[in-house]
């Protein structure tokens, strides 16, 4: 590999690296990615992983995108950086708002660029505030999100965040974030329920919380359309319906978190056309320059333009704005990447592949004493391990059962994530994968599950 560190001095190096867990470091020993191809992805080591995760929730198109890399180069070459405040602004971020919003569900109308999904959403809470504030509201303010939710790290975003390990030691959340119980058809759907009931339950609790805080002070409702980081939750039919519904009635904003769902994950352009949702606010990021280089959007509808444009011309009082807003090179980078989906129809191959590779994981370990669950939607599937399939019981979590299939993983040279608090194995590969990709995929988790119930049987954790 080229590079100036010999191995091990790199592997010294990179527990100084502020952005990885020096904890699983020292337990895992470091594992340091060199290059990448289509859907492989190669370590300092040689070892080349199927990456079952695309990077992290991330790299849309696969990598190695010549495409990209030019366009990247020419906008370096032409005009690497400049700031888009005032009157500036620059072509490939014009041409790139003209074409997230010819691929956003209609009544989209402004796109505000930021650099990554947490500040992004960050901007959206501070655009409800600004909006309340011009109509003469400022006390409607909360924004409800939901249990188990991931919004991002930064102190708005990380408050959308709903899991302990964001908020402890960070004095989070902001005052103004409330929860509201979350969609989970696996371990809080009723068995004996109809989906469209669980819909009107979970609608009905959102309900009665803006209620009881008040409606004259609830701005704004978040949710990813597929929850990710939360657990790979897809919603029971007819929730964002049942959840419009009530918002309406209440005139709070429907904030749709897209940041993985968007640009094809789900076998649709964003998850809001998958499932009907009617954003106010849509929150992009991964998919939009497939993590080439970093770049996300807030993207506004009509209804909320109407208010600013009347009452702040311009945005001109919207005092808000990042150096790297609309970044030239970040933008180009995503138009290519976008070009790329729409050329080879990688949304339909999404959706094809996804559903692919759900029926082959449902085959192949369908009945693994330890799957529980294979649910999700598109390229985004999620794998509950429990201990027992029939009571739906949960290894205790300090076991880290998920954490074994991913170390399996490794051996078997796929890459495939775990997430907070729960058992699930997540996947999310590029939308590209191959049918031989798919079953390449599936026989490396088939492999890896197979070796942690074989070892927890010997070990007599399940019969
Ligand atoms: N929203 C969702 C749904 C996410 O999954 C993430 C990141 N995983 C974020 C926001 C935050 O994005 P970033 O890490 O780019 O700040």
């Amino acid at each position: 590999p080229a590079h100036n560190l010999a191995l091990e001095e790199m592997d010294k190096a990179c527990l100084l690296h502020p952005a990885t867990s020096i904890a699983d470091h020292l337990a895992n020993g470091p594992r340091i990615m060199a290059e990448a191809s289509g859907v492989h992805v190669t370590d300092t080591r040689g070892n080349r992983f199927l990456d079952g995760a695309a990077g992290l929730w991330c790299v849309n198109v696969g990598y190695g995108r010549k495409e990209i890399v030019e366009a990247v180069n020419a906008q370096m070459s032409r005009l690497p950086f400049f700031h888009s405040f005032t009157s500036m602004s620059n072509e490939p971020s014009i041409r790139l708002g003209d074409k997230v919003l010819r691929w956003a569900p209609e009544g989209m109308s402004k796109v505000i660029f930021g650099s990554g999904g947490s500040d992004a959403n960050d901007t959206n809470i501070k655009l409800v505030w600004y909006y309340n504030n011009l109509r003469g509201m400022p006390d409607k303010k909360k924004i409800i999100s939901r249990d188990r939710a991931y919004h991002g790290v930064t102190i708005g975003a990380g408050s959308l965040t709903a899991m302990p390990v964001y908020h402890q030691k960070f004095d989070l959340p902001l005052p103004q974030i409330r929860y509201t119980r979350s969609v989970d058809m696996f371990r809080d759907k009723p068995a004996d329920m109809s989906e469209p009931d669980y819909s009107k339950l979970l609608a009905g609790e959102l309900e009665k919380l803006i209620l009881s805080e008040g409606p004259e002070t609830v701005g704004a409702f978040i949710a990813e359309p597929v929850m990710g980081t939360g657990g790979v939750l897809p919603p029971p039919e007819g929730y964002f319906q049942e959840v419009q519904a009530v918002l309406d009635k209440y005139d709070v904003l429907m904030i749709a978190d897209e940041v993985i769902c968007g640009f094809g994950r789900l076998g649709a352009r964003f998850g809001s056309e998958f499932y009907g949702i009617r954003p106010d606010i849509m929150t992009m990021a991964k998919g939009l320059s497939s993590g080439y280089l970093p770049l996300s959007a807030s993207v506004i509808n009509d209804r909320i333009w109407a208010v600013l444009e009347e009452t702040a011309p311009q945005m001109a009082s919207f005092g808000h704005g990042f150096t790297y807003s609309a970044h030239p090179a970040c933008a180009a980078a995503a138009l290519a990447n976008i070009e790329i989906l729409e050329r080879e129809n990688l949304v339909g191959n999404a959706a094809k592949m996804g559903a692919l590779l759900k029926t082959r994981l449902k085959e192949t370990i369908g009945d693994s004493p330890i799957v529980g669950d294979i649910r999700g939607e598109g390229m985004m599937i999620g794998l509950e391990l429990v201990k027992d399939r029939e009571t739906k019981e949960a290894f205790d979590l300090s076991l880290k059962t998920a954490g074994k299939v991913q170390a399996k993983g490794y051996e078997n040279l796929i890459l495939v994530r775990t997430l907070p608090h729960r058992d699930v194995i997540a996947m999310s590969p590029p939308l590209s994968m191959t049918e031989e990709n798919v079953e390449a995929l599936v026989a490396g988790v088939k492999a890896s599950v197979d070796a942690v119930a074989d070892a927890y049987k010997a070990d007599r954790l399940i019969a």
